[in-house]
């Protein structure tokens, strides 16, 4: 799996962030997080071997996985980044954001319809969020669209978004404090993608699990491979 993290840190920014994992992870190795620094991996996507082949290989790259893309500090550096992007037509790029409504004026000039090789997921994780990100995100000029609903934080209603989107991804929150997380939930967003015809994955159970009424506490290693056993992903039919 490739990665590609041109900078780091973020700041919080929505309720989805409360238990956000790069802040946890960076609190526990002293580093602060609210810090945005570019990384020595910038320039990673065009670093060439010897023989002239790139060393970072065709296929998906993981983009601004440990940061978000769009976020308002890396204003400056963005533009080199749209360029390696487009240098490099045998990579898609997929990036997650919590800021989908900056994305018009981070753009470079010949954005047009959107580059082909770029992925966009929008991160929403309830209603409020749903309503005010999404209806956006539905507008904007992108060849590629997902919609991440992680942590899902309340049963949500997002049919009425859904043309035009590759992928819904549900999961749960992970912390020892993670807020509960309804099975319900999951299988409502799904019977909305299955009537819109829109691809479905339950990608990770929450910590705090609730099914048929029930509350338990489950272990950070064994999130996703619950969420596997349920065996709910749904294919849409091309
Ligand atoms: S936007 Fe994402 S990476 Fe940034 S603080 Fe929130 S959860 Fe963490």
């Amino acid at each position: 799996m490739a990665m590609w993290n041109p900078w780091r840190g973020c700041k919080k920014c929505s309720e989805g962030c409360l238990h956000c994992y790069i802040h946890k992870g960076d609190a526990k190795r002293g580093v602060d997080t609210n810090s945005i620094e570019k990384t020595r991996d910038f320039d990673r996507p065009i670093r060439q071997l010897k023989n002239g082949n790139y060393k970072l290989k065709s296929g998906i790259v993981y983009t601004c996985f440990s940061t978000d893309f769009l976020i308002e500090e890396a204003d400056e550096w963005r533009y080199e980044c749209w360029q390696m992007i487009k240098t490099r037509q045998d990579c898609t790029f997929l990036f997650l954001t919590k800021r989908i409504e900056r994305f018009m004026e981070c753009i470079p000039d010949d954005w047009n319809g959107g580059y082909d090789n770029v992925v966009v997921c929008c991160t929403i994780e309830n209603q409020k969020n749903a309503d005010k990100k999404l209806s956006v995100f539905k507008d904007l000029p992108i060849k590629h669209k997902c919609i991440t609903a992680q942590p899902l934080l309340e049963s949500i209603n997002i049919e009425q978004y859904l043309d035009d989107i590759e992928l819904v991804v549900v999961g749960g929150e992970s912390d020892y404090n993670a807020r509960p997380f309804d099975y319900s939930w999951v299988l409502h967003i799904r019977e909305q993608c299955i009537g819109k015809n829109v691809s479905f994955e339950f990608r990770q159970c929450g910590t705090n699990f609730i099914k048929d009424g029930k509350q338990y506490k489950l272990q950070t290693k064994d999130l996703c491979s619950q969420a596997r056993k349920a065996n709910i992903n749904f294919r849409a039919n091309s």
